[in-house]
C-alpha cells in the first residue's frame, strides 16, 4: 500500500501573504485533497530577528477566507505537535550533532569582527570550499583546541561541509531532472549560537519528522535544494525523501520578473491576499478581499496562473479543482499576472454565485456607506445588478440609488433636449402611474409607451431623462425595473423632483 500523502505550507510569518505564497498553499491543498492525503501548515519562525506581530494570525485568517482548511497547523493541532519551529528548537540539535559526528558538519568559531575583516579582504567572501580552511574552525583546529572551545562556551554555529567536487542530482515533479555542482553552494549555516536551527535544517528534520511524502514550494527556493538534498542524503537516507516540485513564479504584468508589492503599488492592483497593516510602520496594504474579490474568484484565479487541465475551461470552483488538479499539468514558465482577467473572474463569479453567496458582504460594503439595506430588497437589487459588477465593491455605486436619493442629478445631460412638450408628457405619466394598480416593470413600460405614442414623442427620447430622474445618471439596469424597485412613491417624488429642477433652471 502506498504511503498516505502529506503535503506542507511552511510560511515564515513576516508580513502580508504575497498571492504566489497563496498558489503554493492552493497547489498543495489541491494535491493533497486530490490524492485523499492530509494538508499541514508549519510556521517557520526560527528566525526570530524576523518575527512580526500578527503575522501567523493573518497567513490563517487569509487561508480561512480562501476556504483552503489545513488538517494539521498550530492552530487546528494534529499527532506531530508543536507545528512551530520556534516551539520546536530542542529537537533540532541532535541533528546538527550527528552530521558533525559523521564529518558532514563542522562548528565555525569565527566571531562577527573576524568574518567582517574576511570580508573586506576577499572580495564577494563566501564561506565554502575554498574559503573554510582560511577560518576557524572544526576543520582548521585540532581537537583539543576545539575541546577547549566548547568546554568554555565559546559561541559558535554548525556549518554544511559542502563536497567540493559532487553533482546533485534530484527528480523535480515539474522540472524533471535537476542537477547542482556541490560548489554552487556555500557552507550554509546548519544550527546558530543561539541553539536555533536555520531553515536548511529545521526544514529537513521536520518534513522527516512529520512524515512529508511532497514538498511543494516557489521557484525561489530552487537554489537551497541541493543543500536540503544533501541533508537528507546525510541524514535520513534519500528513500525517504519526500518527492519536490519547484512551483513557476508569478511574474510582473510588465516586463521580467517575480510579481512583487511594489508592482502592485505601483500599478494600482493588490498583491497580498488580504489587507495587511505593518505593525511597525502602520502602512496598510489592501487586499484581494478588500478589493472586492470573492474567494471563490480569488482562487479560481490562481489556480489558473501556472495550470490548466487541458481544455478551454477557465471557470473552476474548489471542488472542481480538487477533482481535476494533477502536477504534471502545472507549467515550467513563470505567469504573467493579469489584473483585468483577475477581475473578470470575479465577474463571472458574481454572475455564477447565488446571490446567498454574498449579499452579506455586499450589505456589509453598503452599510459602511451609511446604507442600511432591507434583506428583500437587496435580493432584488443584486439580481438585478450583478451583471454590471465585477467588483464586490461596484455594488455600491451600482445599487446606492435604489436605497436613497441620489446626491446629484445631471441636468446637463437632460436639458439640451428638454422642452415643454416633454415636460406635460412627464407631468401625465405621473397622474397615469399614481392611478396604477399593478406596479411592475411590464406594466410600467406599456403606460409610458401609450402615453409617449399619443403625445408623438419616441419613447427612446424620454428613457434617457426618465433614468436620470431616477438614477441621477446614464447608468443602471432596465430602467422600469428599476422603478419597479423603487416603487410608486418614490418614482413619481424622484421624477416631480427633476422636473422641478428643470423648471427653475
Ligand atoms: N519557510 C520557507 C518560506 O518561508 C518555506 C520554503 C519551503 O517550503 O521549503 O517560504
Amino acid at each position: 500500500m502506498s504511503k498516505k500523502v502529506r503535503v506542507r505550507f511552511a510560511p515564515s510569518p513576516t508580513g502580508g501573504l504575497h498571492l504566489g505564497g497563496v498558489r503554493t498553499v492552493l497547489f498543495n491543498y489541491l494535491f493533497a485533497k486530490h490524492n485523499g492525503g492530509d494538508f499541514i501548515v508549519r510556521i517557520e519562525d526560527t528566525d526570530q530577528s524576523r518575527f512580526v506581530e500578527g503575522a501567523e494570525q493573518y497567513i490563517f485568517d487569509c487561508l480561512n477566507w480562501c476556504g483552503l482548511a489545513p488538517d494539521e497547523s498550530p492552530t487546528h493541532g494534529g499527532p506531530f505537535a508543536p507545528y512551530r519551529q520556534s516551539e520546536r528548537k530542542p529537537i533540532y540539535k541532535k541533528y546538527a550533532d550527528e552530521l558533525i559526528a559523521k564529518g558532514f558538519a563542522y562548528y565555525a568559531f569565527d566571531t562577527a569582527v573576524e568574518l567582517e575583516a574576511k570580508r573586506k579582504e576577499i572580495n564577494n567572501f563566501q564561506y565554502n570550499h575554498a574559503t573554510r580552511l582560511q577560518m576557524k574552525n572544526s576543520l582548521t583546529l585540532n581537537k583539543d583546541e576545539v575541546e577547549k572551545l566548547l568546554n568554555t562556551q565559546t559561541p559558535y554555529v554548525i556549518r554544511i561541509n559542502m563536497p567540493v567536487d559532487e553533482t546533485i542530482t534530484f527528480n523535480d515533479m515539474i522540472r524533471g531532472e535537476v542537477s547542482f555542482h556541490s560548489s554552487q553552494s556555500d557552507d550554509k549555516v546548519l544550527l546558530k549560537a543561539d541553539g536555533m536551527p536555520t531553515y536548511h535544517l529545521a526544514v529537513v528534520v521536520d518534513d522527516y519528522l512529520m512524515q512529508i511524502t511532497h514538498a511543494f514550494r516557489g521557484e525561489e527556493w530552487l537554489p537551497s535544494a541541493p543543500v536540503h538534498i544533501l541533508l537528507w542524503q546525510y541524514l535520513f537516507g534519500l528513500e525517504n525523501m519526500p518527492q519536490w516540485a519547484h512551483l513557476p513564479l508569478i511574474l510582473k504584468p510588465d516586463g521580467n520578473g517575480k510579481l512583487s508589492k511594489r508592482d502592485g503599488d505601483r500599478l494600482g492592483f493588490p498583491v497580498f491576499a488580504m489587507d495587511w497593516t505593518d505593525p511597525k510602520t502602520n502602512e496598510l496594504t489592501t487586499g484581494f478581499k478588500e478589493r472586492g474579490f470573492l474567494p471563490e474568484a480569488f482562487v479560481n484565479m490562481l489556480a489558473m496562473l501556472g495550470w490548466n487541465d487541458g481544455t478551454d475551461q477557465e471557470i473552476f470552483s474548489l471542488q472542481e479543482l480538487i477533482e481535476k488538479f494533477s502536477m504534471e499539468r502545472v507549467h515550467k514558465a513563470g505567469a504573467k499576472f493579469d489584473y483585468e482577467k483577475a477581475k473578470w473572474y470575479n465577474g463571472e463569479w458574481i454572475k455564477k454565485l447565488p446571490v446567498s453567496g454574498y449579499k452579506l458582504q455586499v450589505a456589509g460594503l453598503l452599510k459602511a456607506n451609511s446604507i442600511e439595506a432591507d434583506d428583500k430588497k437587496l435580493t432584488q437589487v443584486i439580481e438585478l445588478i450583478k451583471d454590471r459588477c465585477t467588483l464586490l465593491t461596484d455594488f455600491v455605486v451600482q445599487s446606492s440609488f435604489f436605497f436613497k436619493s441620489p446626491e446629484t442629478i445631471d441636468i446637463a445631460a437632460i436639458q439640451p433636449k428638454w422642452n415643454d412638450h416633454k415636460n406635460l408628457f412627464f407631468i401625465e405619466l405621473i397622474r397615469a402611474y399614481e392611478l396604477m394598480q399593478f406596479w411592475n416593470h411590464e406594466a410600467l413600460e406599456k403606460e409610458f409607451k401609450e402615453i409617449a405614442a399619443a403625445n408623438e414623442i419616441k419613447a427612446g427620447e424620454l428613457m434617457l431623462p426618465l433614468r436620470i430622474m431616477l438614477v441621477g445618471g446614464k447608468f443602471g439596469p432596465h430602467v422600469f425595473n428599476i422603478a419597479e424597485v423603487l416603487g410608486k412613491e418614490e418614482t413619481i417624488k424622484r421624477i416631480q423632483h427633476t422636473l422641478q429642477k428643470l423648471e427653475a433652471q
